[in-house]
């Protein structure tokens, strides 16, 4: 299946300069969205994951039905302020902007195997961070995978240490 079909790209948007890749037009679509899924579950299938985790606020919309499919949990990663319980944090810079995210000090156990989960791959900045997140609380990241590659803006190069999937690539 052509995924890029699916995709709507809206020029300038959230500002000047910045060419937006809308998965909402591939979420929409029962089965391109399935479909997606599935090549995810493929990748992870053999990968023996035992947790998902995803930032927000579209790295959930990519791994819950993964997490779903494979049968196991999935863990949030937010935005400071968002969870409820004791947190591990990290700051971390992205394609628009800077922020720090926080997951569940209690989400990952020691030795536990991840799959990481975005809709889009830019500089990397925000999977870096997710990363460094599921490390300091010991687990392994067996696994990266994205919908969506911007190809000129150096975050595969970043990833190069970890095992990743982009279903497509701009
Ligand atoms: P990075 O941290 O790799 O520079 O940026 C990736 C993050 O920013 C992802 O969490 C993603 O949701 C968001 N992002 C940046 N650009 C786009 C875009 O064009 N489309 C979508 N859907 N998300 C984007």
């Amino acid at each position: 299946m052509d995924l890029k079909k699916y995709i709507t790209v809206v020029e300038d948007w959230p500002k000047p300069g910045i060419s937006f890749k809308d998965i909402t037009t591939l979420m929409d679509n029962g089965e391109a969205y399935k479909y997606a899924t599935d090549q995810i579950v493929q990748y992870a299938r053999d990968k023996e994951i035992d947790i998902v985790v995803g930032p927000e606020a579209r790295g959930f919309i990519i791994g819950c039905p993964v997490a779903y499919s494979l049968g196991v949990g999935f863990a949030p990663v937010r935005k400071e302020g968002k969870l409820p319980r004791e947190t591990v944090k990290v700051d971390y810079g992205l394609e628009y902007g800077k922020d720090v995210l926080t997951i569940h000090k209690d989400a990952i156990k020691p030795g536990q195997r991840i799959l990481i989960t975005d809709d889009l791959l830019a500089t990397g900045g925000t999977i870096l961070a997710t990363i460094q997140l599921v490390e300091q609380l010991g687990g392994i990241v067996a696994g990266i995978a994205f919908l969506i590659e911007l190809s000129d803006l150096g975050g595969r190069e970043k990833l190069k240490n970890h095992d990743i999937l982009t279903l497509m690539s701009y």
